[in-house]
């Protein structure tokens, strides 16, 4: 509606100014052809004839000044009475070049008037005048129509502003969204759809994984349970040989400690999957934090004969202590649990261009490559039943995942089946 009535307002001053100019030319030609007819009949048959021609027309002044300026003759006022028009400047272009013109507001009339002087042969000159007046009112007789004009475009175009929009919202609001690219819609919400369409995805994936989550974690606290309670019903009912009691009683402490770390884990997970770790991020120095998570676990390392080195730098990572704490730890724990009795593990930290880096390489049995994609997923084991005999949960690798997405982190995975692992996390550069 602002467009159109800018457009509007523009137009009627564009056209005005337009037939303005138009008229103001043809004004001046028609006083110029009038002047030069006059002249030649002033010329042929004496001034006598500007008293006839004054009275056939009144709209038309007409002047006729001496050499000196003085007025022989005037259509309109009485000679005597004016002033000497020697000064006016179309009577001065008049008497030196023949011809001359100027547009002004008459003293005599008190009207906007456009002049033109003609020399005559006996050396006086003639000037034609008409009013101005009429061309500017050209613009205003036209407003009243241009206004009634104005607000019929304006309601036309207000239905039609209204009756367009509702037939382009009209679709948008029909759009199935559960299945966005099965709408067929306007080109330009293309990708509008194909973003929903992803999130719809995203969002069934997420539930479908916390669906999968809650079944795998039943299955997982359920079976050492399940033991615990099958050996104490045994031990319970009498069945069990005083001197097998201390094995059963070490089976139940085993698969309860199972227990423990499997619910330790879960607590972990869901904390970093609510994303509430309220922990405060600080600078903290992975070398340093490596070397003591390393000391954590040489009993374990040691108990396998597996010899532990760390070497490389002191560098910063500025990050959730305990949350890299857990990264470095579950990543140095596998390197142990999964190597041959008398491997190696090397951890290497330090800075490179693209960021601080821990790398811990193992001398172990190795991940077939197309398990190494899926390690990372929550209760994935290669081997199942070697990693519950190892003490694992599958949960180790999914909190190194989260903890590393929590930090903007990357992580990779070098391994070959028989030879080694080396399993990689590159934390961003520090922001100076
Ligand atoms: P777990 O608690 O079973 O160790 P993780 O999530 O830490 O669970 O690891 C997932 C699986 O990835 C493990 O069960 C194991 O099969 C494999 N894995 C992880 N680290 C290594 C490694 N250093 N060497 C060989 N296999 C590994």
């Amino acid at each position: 509606m602002l467009i159109l009535a800018v457009t509007l307002v523009l137009f009627y001053a564009i056209m005005s100014v337009i037939l303005y100019n138009r008229n103001l030319n043809l004004l001046k030609s028609e006083v110029k052809q009038e002047a030069e007819y006059i002249r030649t009949a002033v010329n042929i048959s004496g001034p006598s004839y500007l008293d006839r021609m004054s009275q056939a027309d009144e709209r038309t002044r007409i002047t006729q000044i001496d050499e000196n300026g003085d007025v022989l003759y005037d259509s309109s006022s009485e000679e005597s009475d004016m002033e000497n028009h020697g000064a006016r400047e179309e009577i001065k272009e008049a008497l030196a070049s023949g011809t001359g013109e100027s547009e002004r507001v008459s003293d005599t009339l008190g009207r906007e008037l456009y002049y033109y002087a003609v020399l005559l042969d006996d050396g006086t000159v003639l000037r034609v005048a008409k009013s101005m007046d009429n061309l500017a009112m050209t613009a205003l007789n036209v407003l009243p129509v241009m206004g009634v004009l104005a607000v019929i475009m304006m309601g036309f175009a207000l239905m039609l502003a209204k009756w367009q929009t509702q037939k382009l919202i009209k679709p948008i609001n029909e759009l199935n969204l559960e299945t966005p690219l099965e709408n067929t819609i306007y080109e330009e919400l293309t990708p509008l759809l194909v973003a929903m369409d992803k999130q719809n995805k995203e969002k069934e994936a997420v539930s479908n994984m916390r669906k999968e989550f809650s079944a795998n974690v039943s299955h997982e606290l359920k079976t050492p349970l399940t033991s615990i309670s099958g050996y104490a019903e045994i031990m319970k009912n009498g069945m069990v040989r005083p001197a097998d009691i201390p094995v059963f009683s070490e089976r139940i402490y085993k698969e309860a400690r199972r227990l423990i770390t499997l619910v330790e884990d879960i607590i972990k997970l869901s904390k970093l999957d609510e994303e509430s770790v309220e922990l405060e991020k600080e600078e903290v120095d992975l070398y340093d934090l490596t070397l003591e998570i390393v000391s954590r676990l040489s009993p374990q390392a040691s108990q396998k004969h597996i010899r532990m080195e760390v070497t490389g730098e002191q560098v910063n990572c500025f990050g959730i202590r305990q949350i890299l704490d857990e990264m470095v730890y579950n990543v140095c724990e596998n390197a142990i649990k999964y190597n041959n009795e008398g491997g190696r593990v090397s951890v290497w930290v330090g800075a490179t261009l693209d960021g601080p880096k821990i790398s811990v390489s193992d001398t172990g049995i190795g991940i077939p490559k197309e398990h190494q994609e899926r390690i990372f997923e929550r209760f994935y084991r290669v081997d199942k039943s070697h990693s519950k005999e190892r003490g694992g949960t599958g949960l180790g690798l999914s909190i190194v995942k989260h903890g590393a997405l929590l930090h903007g982190a990357k992580v990779s995975v070098d391994s070959a089946p028989g030879k080694g692992t080396r399993i990689e996390m590159l934390f961003p550069k520090d922001k100076e």
